[in-house]
């Protein structure tokens, strides 16, 4: 198996993308690290995780906190040694409000947990990863850090495209030690929670706009972590890989129509 005796520590794996990308991971050998916020969330993936015979452990941390994601880094490594992949995947998204009427808390927190929480668990990993002279580095940004996002505000916006610069200074910085630093910007991924806030005639319309024709699924995004984390993308870093059926090529986005969804929502 090709991540046999590795260790990855994927964040926000208690739901979603995160989840999927655990269970990638694990089906491809290596023993996963679950963090969440949530800890019962972390705890019911690990518990998928171990029907599959391996060897996982979850972890409750914030991972906008700097101690938090230290202690947790120190937990992982109690248990097994070393980390050998990081993946940054929690994050959350912002209301699709006008910039005028953004709260600044609504943007700290953005920028907390969507960048400042990669940026967090880098700082505690990395160190690890130099001393093995191997490590990967996947960064779960979004579609948005290519244009604006369509449903989220301007501070996921900001803060998934500050991802991405994140990521290229680390790439850059980290090649001479043997670490692959690379981003996947997914687009509309049907997750459970994204199923159940929305309608059917609203995934309808949205998989109309993808030139592939459909959503993105968890594992679609798990299939391209999983790559990016192996050998087999070893001379590729500071890449910024869309997963996104297309979305970007044929955005047939209507303006009046999301300025006046944005507009109301504002108010
Ligand atoms: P999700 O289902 O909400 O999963 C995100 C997970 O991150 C949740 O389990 C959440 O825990 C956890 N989390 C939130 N804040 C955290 C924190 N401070 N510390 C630790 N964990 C935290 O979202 P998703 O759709 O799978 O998204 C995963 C990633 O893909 C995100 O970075 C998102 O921006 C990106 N993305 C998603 C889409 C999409 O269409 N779904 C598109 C583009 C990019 P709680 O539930 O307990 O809060």
């Amino acid at each position: 198996m090709e991540l046999e005796n590795k260790v990855a520590l994927v964040t926000g794996a208690g739901s979603g993308i995160g989840q999927a990308i655990a269970l990638r991971l694990a089906e491809a050998g290596a023993h996963i690290i679950v963090n969440d916020l949530d800890a019962q969330s972390a705890k019911k993936t690990v518990a998928i995780l171990n029907g599959q015979d391996a060897c996982n452990m979850a972890i409750q941390a914030d991972i906008s906190d700097p101690e938090a994601v230290g202690s947790m880094v120190a937990e992982g490594v109690k248990r097994f040694k070393t980390i050998d992949i990081l993946v940054n995947n929690a994050g959350i998204g912002g209301a699709s409000i006008m910039v005028a009427d953004l709260p600044p808390e609504a943007w700290d927190q953005a920028m907390a947990v969507n960048l400042k929480g990669a940026f967090n668990c880098c700082q505690a990993v990395i160190p690890l990863m130099q001393q093995c002279g191997w490590g990967k580095i996947v960064n779960i940004a979004s579609l948005a850090a290519s244009r604006m996002s369509k449903l989220g505000g301007a501070d996921y916006t900001a803060a998934k495209y500050g991802l991405v610069g994140l990521s290229h200074h680390l790439a850059f910085e980290l090649a001479t030690h043997g670490i692959n630093v690379n981003v996947i910007c997914p687009g509309a991924t049907l997750t459970p929670l994204v199923e159940s806030k929305t309608t059917e005639g609203f995934r309808t319309e949205v998989a109309a706009q993808i030139p592939l024709n459909r959503w993105v699924t968890p594992e679609d995004i798990a299939e391209a972590a999983l790559f990016l984390a192996s050998d087999r993308a070893a001379m590729i870093t500071g890449v910024v890989l869309g997963v996104d059926g297309g979305q970007l090529l044929g955005i047939a986005s209507d303006y009046k129509e999301d300025l006046k969804r944005r507009t109301e929502t504002s108010a």
